[in-house]
């Protein structure tokens, strides 16, 4: 056994960024006084951070997200790429794509005029209910760290910081403001902080987010061991500690353990209080220095510090002298600079002048969006990145692809097939450019060809959907949509705006004065609904305060929604008031629906009107299954609804919400050709899997959905996914399902036995397992060879694998690597991840892929002795197609 530093291969030496760093700029800060250095540490607003003339430093913007960069606005006029959610992006096992995908991010938040992307997030799926699991890259830390690196290193690329989140042990949702998660130190450096340590010290993280929760016993924004001694003394990290939004609730325990951003601002408990903390003697003004300066290096890495005006004089209190033409906070007095594309200390032409740009970044410049609009992804990369990540599961009979030649009915069925999530709830949210549907994308495909049709078959919806676009208009102007008005208490008209859609978020920005939370002003929407089928329809008005719903003049609903547990659900599931009116076809409606925000909520504000034909869900199930009856293959699109997975709750069940098992079993019965489509970001359950003939599942997918699905069920792109996280059989199985935490307390008692591990550990069959995935064509595994067959402690291990394509299609492989005995102890998995690389061939070809198994696969962690460890011991490799289909194996003694 050999004890060993905690990376051999990396040291915790300074990043090469300090060396952009002088004399002088440590002199400068010094210099400033002690109030204008803690301003600088809380932001300016919900999304700003502030600047200061005298360092040369211009505000930063920071905005979300893993899937899209929203903005600081949650606007249908400013809307974003939607991009694959990030367990879609774990389930391409393909570090380079999600390179290029993080690029073209990165490209987007840049153009928008974002500096800090708040993303990647890179917890583990320890279990599969965690309402933020699709923003997750899997279960596994060795996935999740080879994805999130080349996330980061491509946000970065293009000049933004990225801001790995949430750090650490913010795995669940439930109680997620609060709960202590009691972790031991060994399963924490195993799993939990691997994904961190990787983003670290392999990509160079420009900051790193502190969690809502505690971790045994100390909340994250105050844990000195976590923050001060592991991340910043042992890794090195040399960026900026972020608190989650209203994470930081402490002035002196929270400075001094390491947090070093208060976000959002202006309000905080820093400001006043840190000043007098640090006059006080409670913390030492270096550590408010070294703060500054962390915040110096990243905005001199995206170009927000130029020439600092250290010339004129300063003034007491403020940020002393500030450049010709700016406001001290760098924005230019004309206001001019609303998404805070503040110029203060760029060079004329824009470009910084210190030219020190991320690596490999484009010249770094101001963050003025760009006058043509944004810079989005390309939507083919996004339509490949999506048929990337759909995990075949199933296939039998050749069931897919589909040769259109030889069909000429398709029935097209299932609630998500016309109205598909693409993307989960919350922060991680965007208001995508376009929405590509099964339904559309599948009749355009086959156009000319086959017939489709499209029965929903039954409805899972929580909240009354919005009306299709095409059924509102504004009642003033005619146009599609809706108006907005804003009101103040006595009925004054403050402003009105035009919007696309029926929902409308605030996030910080946007409301007039005296409308918001507690305020007495009022927000109205106004529509002309325009029925499609006569009957009954739903009608309901959401959002957190007083609802009132008029149809026609005449009030039909009206209530008060109560404030739900955690911010977020104010825009991701506000309370709603609901009636029911009876319309004829074509018959036009007036809605309004007049809205007071409620006193003491906080968060973001939403307003969302939902009208829908009330279903008949029996007769809904008949049609479904009629058609499917007529039709030569059907294809059943089931899936979350659009309240089922988000941040802020855990989902209560893998059930798939609504009858869609019950329509799935029918529709299976009936056509030996059904291919069904599961639309969600993390696992559901499947009791029908084996009755229908193909199973693709395709995550939320974003914007380009459909066009993707088509590809894939028409032969035109392989589904090339693997499952980043196991599939249960029944949720009695899963190593981890309810994250309750019990009087405050979150027990991770499972150790290192989370997904595959657990599984594998209890012998349970998963219904699908971990690295499944079949793709179009079929592989033989030819050789395994190692490159040593006794592998020194601390050292990595080299192997070569052959593949062979099999089958009658090009296809790509995803070849894995994973790690088996000796245990060393109870608790300890019967195998790991080690390696994955891919293999791309044609029919006969065979690849040899390269592959190399870190050498800390090999160690454990010893609390006691405080590192890592080589155990001498026998180790199996085994290489193959997930974790319970391995090919070959080859025997290493290690340590
Ligand atoms: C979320 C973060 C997010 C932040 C800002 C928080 O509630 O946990 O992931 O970046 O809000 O939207």
């Amino acid at each position: 056994m050999t004890a060993g530093p905690a990376n051999p291969k990396a040291s915790a030496s300074p990043k090469a960024s300090v060396s952009t760093e002088t004399m002088e700029e440590g002199d400068r800060i010094a210099a400033l006084s002690l109030e204008d250095k803690v301003r600088l540490l809380t932001g300016a607003d919900s999304w700003r951070t502030h600047g200061a003339g005298r360092l040369g430093l211009r505000p930063m913007i920071t905005s979300d997200g893993p899937a899209g960069v929203r903005g600081i606005t949650l606007d249908d006029r400013n809307p974003s790429a939607s991009f694959p959610c990030p367990s879609a992006l774990g389930a391409t096992w393909d570090s380079e794509l999600v390179l290029e995908l993080a690029t073209a991010l990165g490209t987007e938040a840049r153009s928008k005029g974002v500096d800090i992307l708040l993303a990647p997030t890179i917890n583990l799926m320890r279990t599969p209910l965690g309402g933020r699991g699709f923003e997750c890259f899997s279960e596994d830390p060795v996935l999740t760290a080879r994805i999130a690196v080349a996330y980061v290193q491509g946000v970065q690329s293009a000049g933004v910081a990225a801001t790995v989140k949430h750090y650490v042990g913010n795995d669940s949702e439930t109680q997620r403001w609060s709960y202590d998660a009691r972790i031991a130190e060994h399963v924490l450096r195993e799993l939990y902080l691997v994904p961190f340590e990787a983003c670290v010290r392999e990509a160079d993280t420009g900051l790193v987010m502190a969690a809502y929760n505690a971790v045994n016993g100390s909340r994250m924004t105050e844990h000195a061991v976590l923050l001060r001694d592991v991340l910043k003394g042992e890794w090195g990290f040399t960026g900026v500690v972020v608190s989650d939004w209203e994470a930081a609730r402490s002035t002196v325990p929270a400075a001094t353990a390491g947090l070093d951003l208060a976000m959002p601002g202006p309000g905080s408990p820093w400001g006043e209080a840190l000043v007098r903390a640090v006059r006080e003697g409670a913390v030492a003004e270096k550590m408010i220095d070294d703060k500054v300066l962390r915040l110096m290096r990243v905005a001199r890495r995206l170009g927000a510090v130029g020439q600092p005006a250290a010339s004129a004089p300063a003034r007491p209190g403020r940020d002393g002298a500030v450049p010709a033409g700016m406001s001290p906070d760098g924005v230019s007095p004309d206001g001019v600079s609303p998404d805070g594309a503040g110029l203060a200390g760029t060079s004329p032409d824009g470009t910084s002048p210190d030219g020190a740009g991320l690596a490999g970044a484009s010249p770094a410049g101001d963050r003025t969006p760009a006058p043509s609009g944004s810079l989005r992804a390309d939507p083919r990369l996004l339509r490949r990145a999506a048929a990337a990540s759909f995990v075949l599961l199933r296939n039998v009979r050749d069931a897919l692809p589909v040769d259109p030649g030889g069909i000429s009915r398709v029935a097209l069925i299932g609630p998500n097939a016309a109205h598909p999530v693409i993307q989960g709830g919350g922060s991680a949210g965007v208001i995508p450019v376009t929405v590509s549907t099964p339904a559309g994308a599948l009749a355009h495909a086959l156009a000319g060809r086959a017939s489709v049709t499209m029965t929903p078959g039954c409805q899972t919806w929580a909240t009354v959907p919005q009306p299709a676009a095409g059924s509102v208009c504004d009642p003033v102007t005619g146009e599609r949509g809706v108006r907005l008005e804003f009101r103040s208490a006595d009925g004054t008209l403050l402003a009105a705006e035009h919007r696309n859609s029926t929902l409308s978020a605030w996030w910080g920005e946007g409301l007039p004065p005296g409308v918001g939370w507690g305020e007495s002003g009022t927000i109205s929407l106004l529509t002309s609904f325009r029925a499609d089928t006569a009957g009954p329809h739903a009608i309901g008005a959401a959002g957190v305060g007083r609802l009132t719903l008029t149809v026609d003049g005449a009030v039909i609903a009206d209530g008060e929604t109560p404030v739900p547990a955690d911010p977020v659900e104010t825009m991701t599931r506000p309370g709603e008031v609901r009636s029911t009116i009876t319309l004829a076809a074509g018959q036009e409606a007036v809605v309004r629906l007049d809205f007071r925000p409620g006193a003491g909520a906080e968060g973001p504000l939403a307003i969302r009107l939902g009208i829908v034909a009330a279903p008949d869900e029996e007769a809904m199930l008949d049609e479904a299954v009629h058609a499917a009856g007529a039709a030569d293959v059907a294809v059943v699109v089931v899936g979350s609804a659009e309240t089922t997975e988000s941040e802020g709750f855990d989902r209560q069940t893998l059930a798939l919400p609504g009858r869609q098992d019950e329509l799935v079993q029918r529709v299976s019965a009936v056509n030996a050709r059904t291919v069904v489509v599961v639309n969600s970001g993390m696992p559901v359950l499947m009791p029908w899997a084996d009755q229908a003939a193909a199973v693709i599942y395709a995550w939320l997918p974003g914007q380009a959905m459909g066009e993707a699905l088509a590809d894939v069920l028409l032969g035109q792109a392989e589904p090339g996914g693997r499952l980043p996280v196991t599939i249960p059989a029944d949720e009695a199985d899963c190593p981890v399902l309810h994250a309750v935490p019990r009087d405050g307390q979150l027990g991770y008692h499972e150790g290192l036995l989370i997904g595959y591990r657990g599984y594998d550990a209890a012998g349970t069959t998963p219904q699908f397992p971990f690295g499944h995935g079949l793709g179009y064509t079929s592989w033989a595994y030819e050789s395994l060879s190692a490159d040593l067959a006794d592998l020194p402690a601390g050292e990595d291990l080299g192997l070569r694998v052959s593949v062979r394509n099999a089958g009658p299609r090009p296809g790509r492989e995803v070849v894995q690597v994973y790690v088996a005995g000796p245990r060393h102890g109870p608790g300890r998995p019967v195998r790991v991840l080690g390696a994955f690389g891919s293999a791309a061939a044609a029919p006969g070809e065979t690849v040899e892929v390269a592959l190399r198994v870190p050498a800390r696969v090999f160690a454990v962690y010893d609390a006691k002795a405080g590192g890592w460890t080589w155990p001498r011991g026998a180790f199996t490799i085994e290489v193959g197609r997930s974790s319970r289909d391995l090919r070959l194996s080859a025997a290493v003694m290690s340590g």
